[in-house]
Parts: C-alpha cells; structure tokens; sequence
C-alpha cells in the first residue's frame, strides 16, 4: 500500500541540552518526528538519508508505527548532527552545531518511491532540496506543506522564497516569522508569508501554542499547560506531523477541519515535550490520544455567549 502522506526532511542525530537534562545521539530530526506524529492519523512514508553511524533502532522505531522507510537511503557518509540547547526560555532553541555531512549529497528520490502523494510535507531541510522534489513531481498533491529555520531563511533565503510561491501551507516560528518577513508584528507577519504563496500559515508559538492565518480569519491552538516539559525538541515537527495527519484524511479546504487539525497537532506536540526525543510519542494508546483531545476541549471549548442575552 502506498502511503497518503509523505515527508522529506531530515533524520538525525541530536545532542540535546534543557535545563532538565540532556541526551546525546538521539533520534530525531524533522522527518522522524513529523512521521511518528502522523502515523497515529494516516499512512506515512519518509524520504530521507542516513549515515553509516546510524542505528537500526530509529528504523525498528518507525517500522513500529507502520511508517513506510523504503524511502530512507543509506549513504557512505555520517548521519546528519544537530546539537542543541534550550535554557530557561523553552520556546527557543539555540543551535550549538550543525554538521550536515550525508544531507550535503542528499538528493531526494520521492518519485521513484512515492509517485502520488494525496499530501507531501517538506519538513526542515535544505530549500533547494525541497525545491527540486516539488519541481521533480508529475502531478502536484493536493496539498503541499512547508517548515524551515533560522539556519536556512539565513542561508538560502533565495531558494526559500522560490519555493514558498508553490506550497499550500507554512509552519514557521514566531522569531522566523519576523526573520523572513522583516515584520515584527505577528499578524502582518503573517499576512506578508500569504502573500509570498502559501494560503495558510501556522505560526508556531512555543509554550504559547500555535497561531493558524488562512482565508477565513485566524485561529489560535493553545498549547496545553503541563505538568512536566522535558524537552521542547521535535515539538513543531510533531505538530506539523498531527496537524498533516489529520488533514490528509479530512481534506484541507473546510475552516473547521483545519481548526481540528490544529488541536491535533498541539495534542501531539503536547506529548512530544512531555519526554526527551520521541519517548513521549512513539507508543501511544488510543485512549491516551482520546484524553488529550478531552483535555484540549475542556482548556479551550467554550460556548458562545451573547452580550444581549447575558448582561444586566
Ligand atoms: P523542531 O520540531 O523545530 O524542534 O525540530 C527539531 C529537529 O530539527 C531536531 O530533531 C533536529 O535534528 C532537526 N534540525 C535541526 N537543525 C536542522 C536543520 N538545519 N535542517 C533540518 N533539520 C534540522
């Protein structure tokens, strides 16, 4: 069976420091976070590379979730490296290094995998890569999502642009945000990305959830305050992969499956900070997901109040 949702992006190996601990050579990277999110909403297949340092587990990790990994190639190189630190401020990462090294000759066979995704998600990688696999399709899916970073709005800024002219929809981060547009100001922040291409966009918001911008208006998906956040890496990714899930299967034109899937995505970044890498994602039970959607209800559902009726 082929997969209905695709993702290119990275797989990687992090070191990740919180104030809360830390851990070295972890699994992650864009592609694996957003596939183990979105294997609980739809079928997954990812396309990317790894090195020859890379360990069987992130493969058993996937498989484990149904998540299709034809399309993971093994190169001669090392497996892409990110190390990363987050202080008290948890909606910031600062990176500490990257080394590229496999995603350097990375050249993505999405295609020769996966020759019609319903959705394609170009999760955080190199833009001219993310370029090249939309220019390399026969027939575009109907919906084409986007995410990137500071390292690349600073480096390929160019090759960005090109490339949002031809997506549907962007996540992004408030401080990217403001990098790519040169707006401070959120909301025409937004706005000025609508106008570059992509018809939505979701501003990602750290511990302040995540504000969706599309045709009809604004939506905002809170962020569940919890008891214990461990690691805010993957949190985005893991949003992205819900909030793709989601749409994949209920289609992306209605506003109101486009606010469902938005509390999905903030139901599963909920469980990714919960724990260091994808221990708070990778085995979830239905009933768990189910809670968390209760628990999204009961922070943010409320039911209209009319003025005339309800004052003195
Ligand atoms: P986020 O969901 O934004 O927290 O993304 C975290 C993941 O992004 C980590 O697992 C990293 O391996 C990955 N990452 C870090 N830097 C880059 C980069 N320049 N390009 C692609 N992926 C990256």
């Amino acid at each position: 069976m082929m997969p209905k949702l695709v993702i290119v992006g990275t797989v990687a190996l992090d070191d990740v420091t919180t104030p809360f601990g830390s851990v070295n050579r972890a699994l992650g990277g864009s592609a694996f976070y957003g596939g183990i999110a979105a294997s609980y909403w739809t079928s997954v297949g990812i396309v990317a590379v790894v090195g020859t340092d890379y360990p069987e587990e992130g493969f058993r990790i996937l498989e484990g979730r149904s998540v299709d990994t034809r399309g993971i190639e093994r190169s001669q190189e090392k497996t892409f490296a990110w190390t990363g630190e987050y202080t008290y401020d948890l909606n910031t990462a600062i990176t500490r290094d990257t080394r590229l090294n496999c995603l350097l000759s990375f050249n993505p066979k999405v295609v020769e995998h996966y020759p019609a995704p319903e959705t394609l998600f170009l999760a955080n990688i190199d833009p001219e890569i993310q370029g090249r696999i939309l220019d390399s399709l026969p027939a575009r899916p109907r919906l084409v999502a986007l995410d990137t970073m500071n390292y690349w709005i600073e480096a390929k800024k160019d090759a960005l642009l090109k490339v949002l002219k031809k997506i549907d929809l962007l996540t992004i981060n408030e401080s990217e945000a403001r990098q790519l547009t040169g707006e401070f100001n959120l909301v025409l922040a937004a706005r000025a990305i609508r106008s570059l291409g992509p018809s939505a966009v979701v501003l990602k918001k750290g511990e302040n959830g995540a504000l969706v911008f599309y045709e009809g208006g604004v939506f905002a998906s809170p962020a569940m305050p919890l008891e214990v956040v461990k690691d805010p890496t993957g949190a985005g990714d893991s949003f992205a992969g819900g909030l793709l899930g989601y749409l994949t299967v209920h289609g992306h034109q209605s506003p109101e499956f486009l606010k469902q899937a938005s509390i999905i995505g903030s139901v599963m970044a909920s469980f990714c900070v919960s724990d260091f890498g994808v221990a708070g994602t990778r085995s979830l039970s239905p009933e768990a997901i189910s809670g968390r959607i209760r628990d999204f209800g009961d922070l943010a559902g409320f039911r209209r109040i009319d003025y005339e009726e309800r004052r003195l």
